[in-house]
């Protein structure tokens, strides 16, 4: 089951991508890419560090967009996977219950997660459905057929051409980003094994990890 909240990402994700531009080309390269991509307003009026208020992805995708056609698709796994730690660094910055949930006396594995379970309802998406978690294996997989970072390219025959390895690096970035949030107890290493941009039906993280 999913609702309209997977359509939608957050001020708090949105910002941590605009500041992942400019950690990565600087002011000008961001304001570049904000002119390019009708996103000027941006430049002087950014949107704060919320948590909880939402945009359509649509606007999020443009900038995903204007990142790959400035950048390039190497450029653009770059500055996104950037975009995705730097997310999850607010997140936890600016959002409560992440910040209890890494302090809490638990099980390690166990918070683990909780944490991502608690990213996968905020996708909209139930955690019984899309995420797994294999024991003997030590790896948590989620299951995203409805991937929002890809949604829109994987219609867009033309822009996919060049890319032949999964490529949802702003979500492999927060995925990364919410195992690094647990690293004093447990290491974590993310991979994208499946993904609608070369061809998969759905996008697929697969979160390994050690205690
Ligand atoms: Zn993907």
């Amino acid at each position: 089951m999913q609702d309209k909240q997977s359509l939608t990402h957050t001020h708090l994700s949105y910002r941590s991508v605009v500041d992942a531009i400019e950690e990565v080309i600087g002011e000008n390269g961001k304001k570049a890419v904000l002119r390019f991509t009708g996103l000027e307003h941006l430049i002087d009026d950014p949107v704060d560090y919320d948590p909880e208020a939402r945009v359509p992805y649509e606007y999020v995708t443009k900038l995903f967009f204007g990142v790959r056609e400035i950048m390039g698709n190497k450029g653009y796994n770059a500055v996104m996977y950037r975009g995705g730690l730097i997310s999850v660094k607010n997140i936890v910055d600016h959002s409560e219950p992440l910040r209890a949930l890494i302090a809490m006396e638990l099980d390690p594995v166990e918070k683990l997660k909780m944490g991502y379970q608690a990213y996968v309802r905020n996708t909209g998406h139930d955690p019984e459905e899309i995420l797994k978690h294999i024991t003997e294996s030590r790896e948590i997989l989620i299951h995203r057929a409805d991937c929002s970072e890809c949604n829109e390219l994987v219609k867009m025959n033309e822009m996919i051409k060049g890319i032949t390895k999964p490529g949802c690096f702003f979500i492999k970035g927060i995925m990364q980003g919410i195992g690094d949030s647990f690293k004093e107890e447990i290491a974590v290493m993310v991979e994208e094994s499946k993904c609608r941009l070369i061809g998969d039906k759905e996008c697929m993280f697969r979160i390994k990890y050690e205690i």
